[in-house]
């Protein structure tokens, strides 16, 4: 990826995963992590730092009605339920090359988090700061590599201006290496306000949302459609777990009948056989969240290590700090409405699918490892 220069405005934004995996490596909050993480960003240069929670709402609204558009099979939607979740590359990866054309009609198109952020950014923002997206350098911080494959998607890449909606990917361990090369101790730092992409959105605190540390699509798809679809109000989701705890079911019934059925299915070993089923076509589910990692987003490839603490009491560890922070209704965040009224020019507008959405291709399996395409 390219390297910012120096007339170009800098961005950092912050996932909420590598925040609490920081927090944990430095005995702090997840609010005073993401302030001190801010003044330390701040230092070296940058200019703006954001929080990927922001984005999230995005992508779990745009899933939410996916869901229910595809529910009710409306014109123009007549892909085949489950719907599968979008947010994990490394799931998105593994589908485009090993199932192809079958599985893909099932993928939500909702962008992931931080491509939506890339859409904030070098769209609603540079359009603030009365800039092409061009003359911003997009940095995002995240819990795995696979985020680094899916910025460099061809789909993210704006060819008007030659320019990634995120140009370049961090992981948490390489922040953590960052702040040692630079000899800095973040417990040391003074905090920073964070930063809010529009005047309607509170920054004073870093946000996340329920239903786990991958973003919480089950639940969020799960309520919304319960309430959409059959007018119930869902005040606490209950997980079945089925094989393993990365495998567990959610289900909505009225007088015996099951309205809804939802399931969660981490790690390649549960994906696997997810696709089986489907494959047989004995997939029971209505929508799947799919994650890559056992665990999910808070145990990614790229998060921080202990090597004095079992990995297990640290991944707990790194949960109770991410459940710290406060969870926000997407719907009811400051500042969604305002977008999706000013930026998207409404909920199902021209602007919202191309800025909102994606696309997936199959891909050919490769003869040899150096031929590999992402
Ligand atoms: S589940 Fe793992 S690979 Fe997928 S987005 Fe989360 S951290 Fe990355």
């Amino acid at each position: 990826m390219a390297a910012p220069s120096q007339q170009r405005l800098v961005v950092v934004s912050v996932s909420p995963q590598s925040r609490a995996s920081l927090a944990a490596r430095f005995q702090l909050n997840p609010t005073d992590t993401a302030r001190k993480l801010t003044s330390f960003f701040k230092k070296i240069g940058v200019h703006f730092v954001f929080d990927t929670a922001f984005s999230r709402h995005f992508s779990l609204l745009e899933s939410q009605r996916e869901f229910v558009r595809r529910f009710r099979g409306q014109a123009g939607c007549r892909q085949a339920l489950p719907l599968l979740a979008s947010a994990c590359p490394g799931w998105i990866c593994y589908a485009e090359k090993t199932h192809g054309s079958f599985i893909l009609p099932h993928i939500s198109t909702a962008r992931s988090p931080q491509q939506v952020m890339g859409s904030l950014v070098k769209d609603f923002f540079a359009q603030q700061q009365h800039l092409t997206p061009d003359k911003i350098y997009h940095v995002t911080v995240m819990p795995c590599y696979d985020k680094k494959l899916e910025a460099s998607r061809p789909d993210f890449f704006n060819q008007e201006h030659q320019t990634r909606d995120v140009d370049c990917v961090l992981t948490t361990g390489e922040v953590f290496r960052l702040l040692e090369e630079e000899g800095v101790s973040l417990p040391d730092l003074e905090p920073a306000p964070l930063d809010s992409l529009c005047s309607g959105a509170s920054a004073e605190e870093p946000t996340s949302h329920r239903g786990g540390g991958s973003g919480g699509y089950l639940e969020h798809v799960f309520r919304h459609a319960a309430r959409e679809l059959f007018g119930i109000h869902v005040a606490e989701v209950t997980y079945k777990p089925l094989r393993n705890k990365d495998f567990q079911e959610v289900t909505l019934e009225k007088e015996g009948q099951v309205l809804l059925h939802f399931a969660m299915a981490y790690g390649f070993r549960n994906i696997q056989n997810l696709v089986q089923r489907l494959k047989r076509g004995r997939c029971p589910y209505h929508y799947v969240e799919v994650m890559a990692c056992p665990s999910g987003c808070l145990n990614g490839g790229g998060q921080l290590q202990a090597p004095d603490r079992p990995s297990r009491e640290l991944l707990q560890h790194v949960e109770r700090l991410y459940g710290m922070v406060r969870a926000e209704a997407p719907e009811d965040a400051p500042g969604v409405q305002e977008l999706y009224t000013h930026w998207l020019q409404g909920t199902d507008s021209e602007c919202a699918g191309r800025l909102l959405h994606t696309q997936y291709h199959a891909v050919e399996k490769a003869s040899t490892g150096l031929g590999i395409r992402w």
